[in-house]
């Protein structure tokens, strides 16, 4: 796409500076450079996606990027690092005008908020495609957090809020009808799933273990047992509900739509007994809402349990 790269890159793929001082170089020149603080380190990652596969050709540009961007940064922030800087190597069939404005306003509105750099990246003919390379900055003297560390008498938690992603996935196939302004809640929590990256500040260094969540919260939390040797049981009744989900509770069918719905973005983790105590601290010092939702056991699998006893 020789003669109009350039142009694809100014108009869509150059923002304005980032504020963040570790950023030297970005977008215009041959390579990027990003200083580092004596002592961090940088965890690097990769996410691809492809028309047809992880994304469809009528699919909502600027939710496509969004949920790329938001994907990478939580998987960063699971680490316990702090996203600050990523590539992009995209690829068009052919320029084409309105989804590359979709694209860069989803992908830029959520890097703004963040404070993510876009620093550079390649632009070529081909498949509609994206490769998103996300750089975290790990703080010095904080180890990466394990996806497959949790123990027995660990606390489970999660960040974030579920259940309005799935409500919009019943909505859209029609096995439910919303008022306006819930399916409007809905549909945002589903396209535009709010990451919960200032979680990785509370959680560095102190959880035992955490994960990203990418499927539905039952999937992710299970994988993260799993791979710990481990199950648990968790209190229901708990889990945080988005606000149109807590309005159609009964009518969704009930807290099954937060167990199991989409809900990308979200995090949930485990912490040892022993840290709960400075880890709670710092949770209130930092403003941060995590919540409580059940305990580690050495018995494989998962339980739920609703507030009566009676399981789910
Ligand atoms: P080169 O001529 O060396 O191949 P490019 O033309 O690929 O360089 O890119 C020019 C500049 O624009 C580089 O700084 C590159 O990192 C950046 N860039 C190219 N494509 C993108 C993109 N999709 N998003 C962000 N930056 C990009
Ligand atoms: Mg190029």
């Amino acid at each position: 796409m020789a003669a109009s790269e350039f142009d694809i890159i100014e108009r869509y793929f150059t923002w304005a500076p980032s504020g963040r001082r570790e950023i030297v170089l970005g977008v215009g020149d041959d390579a990027a450079e990003v200083a580092l603080p004596a002592g961090a380190r940088l965890l690097l990652d990769v996410s691809q996606i492809r028309e047809h596969q992880e994304f469809q050709r009528g699919d909502d540009a600027g939710s496509v990027a969004h949920r790329l961007l938001a994907d990478a940064a939580v998987r960063s922030a699971a680490r316990g690092a702090t996203p600050i800087a990523f590539t992009l190597a995209l690829s068009l069939p052919a320029p084409d005008a309105p989804w590359l404005e979709g694209f860069s306003t989803g992908l830029a509105d959520l890097a703004r908020t963040h404070d993510i750099a876009l620093i550079g990246g390649d632009t070529t003919r081909g498949p509609r495609s994206a490769v998103l390379h996300m750089h975290a900055l790990l703080a010095p003297g904080i180890e990466p957090l394990s996806d497959r560390n949790a123990a027995s008498g660990d606390l489970i938690y999660v960040a974030g809020r579920f259940g309005d992603a799935g409500l919009a996935v019943l909505h859209e196939a029609g096995e439910l009808q919303l008022p306006r302004r819930e399916r409007q809640l809905a549909e945002q929590a589903l396209r535009y799933p709010v990451p919960e990256l200032p979680a990785a500040g509370v959680i560095a260094g102190l959880a035992s273990s955490a994960a990203a969540i990418r499927q539905t919260l039952a999937k992710d939390l299970e994988q993260l047992l799993t791979a710990s040797g481990c199950g648990a049981t968790i209190q229901v009744q708990r889990l945080p509900l988005g606000a149109a989900l807590h309005a159609n509770l009964d009518r969704a069918g009930g807290w099954n739509v937060a167990l199991h719905g989409p809900a990308l973005g979200q995090l949930c983790f485990t912490v040892p007994e022993s840290a709960q105590v400075v880890f709670e601290q710092r949770i209130a010092a930092l403003g941060q809402v995590c919540t409580w939702i059940g305990m580690v056991e050495r018995n494989q699998g998962l339980r739920y349990v609703m507030d009566d006893g009676s399981e789910l």
